[in-house]
C-alpha cells in the first residue's frame, strides 16, 4: 500500500499536501476511496481512505491510529565523517531503511571533501534521500539529518551509548560492546576512507565513546556504518 507522511491531522480526517498531491492524482492514479497509509512522522501510522482530490491538497478519512511496527526500540544517530562525492547518499538511503533515526555529517581531519557553507542545499537533498527512503521501508519518522559538525565539537549528552568503529580496535568487539548492558540511545561514529587519527579517537574516548571493532577486514566509509546498522538490530530487536 502507498505511504505518505503528513502533519496536517485531523479527528477522523487528514490532508496530504504539496509535491504528494501531483504524485498521489497523475502518477498513481488513486481515485475516492482508495485505500493507503498515512503516517504522522512520529512514529504513528493508519489507514486512510480518500475522500476528496482538490488541486493543491488530497483529503482522507482515517481510521484509528496505531504505533508503527516498524519503529526500532532503539534510536540510533549516525555519525558520518564525510564521504567522498555521492556517498553520503547511499549511506542515507541504506541506513534509514535499516532503522537509523538520525543523521549528522561530520568534517573529521582526514575527510577529502570539505564542506563550506551554506549548507542547506546539501542538507535538503540529503533530507529528501532520507524521505524517499522512509518512505520506501514504511517507517514511521522520517529520520532528520542534521547540519554538518567538526568532529572536535561533537556532543554525545543525548546517547547512552556512544560507540566510534575503529579499525585499529584489536581488543573490544561491537558484539562485546552491546552485550555489556542495555542501550536505548546509540550514537555510531563512522570515520572518512581516510580513517580516523589517533588525535581524534583520544577525543571521542574522552567524551565517553567506546572504539569498537567491526571484525578483521577493513570496510569502506560507505559499509562500515550499514554494517553496524544491521549488527545492532540483529541484536538489540526481539
Ligand atoms: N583508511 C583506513 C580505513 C578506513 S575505513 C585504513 O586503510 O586503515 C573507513 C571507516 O570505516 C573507518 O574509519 C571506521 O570507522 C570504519 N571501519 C572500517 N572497517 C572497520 C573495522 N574492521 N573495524 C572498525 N571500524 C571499521
Amino acid at each position: 500500500m502507498h505511504r505518505f507522511f503528513t502533519s496536517d491531522i485531523q479527528a477522523h480526517t487528514a490532508a496530504v499536501r504539496g509535491e504528494d498531491v501531483k504524485h498521489i492524482s497523475r502518477v498513481l492514479r488513486l481515485r475516492i476511496g482508495d485505500c493507503v497509509q498515512l503516517c504522522d512522522g512520529q512514529g504513528n501510522e493508519c489507514d486512510a481512505s480518500i475522500s476528496a482530490i482538490a488541486p493543491d491538497a488530497v483529503t482522507f478519512e482515517t481510521q484509528p491510529w496505531r504505533r508503527a511496527k516498524s519503529e526500532p526500540d532503539v534510536s540510533v544517530t549516525l555519525f558520518q565523517c564525510l564521504p567522498k562525492a555521492g556517498k553520503m547518499e547511499t549511506i542515507i538511503q541504506k541506513c534509514v531503511e535499516l532503522g537509523a533515526c538520525g543523521f549528522v555529517p561530520v568534517q573529521s581531519e582526514r575527510c577529502v571533501v570539505v564542506l563550506k557553507p551554506p549548507y542547506e542545499g546539501r542538507i535538503e537533498r540529503w533530507q529528501r534521500v532520507s524521505e524517499e527512503a522512509a518512505k520506501q521501508s514504511r517507517r514511521g519518522i522520517v529520520p532528520v539529518v542534521a547540519l554538518p559538525e567538526p568532529l572536535k565539537s561533537l556532543d554525545f549528552s543525548a546517547f547512552d551509548t556512544v560507540l566510534v568503529a575503529y579499525e585499529n580496535e584489536h581488543t573490544v568487539s561491537l558484539k562485546q560492546a552491546l552485550r555489556s548492558g542495555a542501550h536505548k540511545t546509540i550514537a555510531i561514529v563512522i570515520g572518512p576512507e581516510g580513517g580516523f587519527s589517533e588525535e581524534e579517537i583520544a577525543i571521542l574516548t574522552t567524551r565517553g565513546a567506546t572504539s569498537v571493532s567491526l571484525g578483521t577486514r577493513i570496510l569502506r566509509t560507505e559499509t562500515a556504518g550499514m554494517a553496524m546498522l544491521a549488527q545492532i538490530m540483529y541484536e538489540v530487536e526481539p
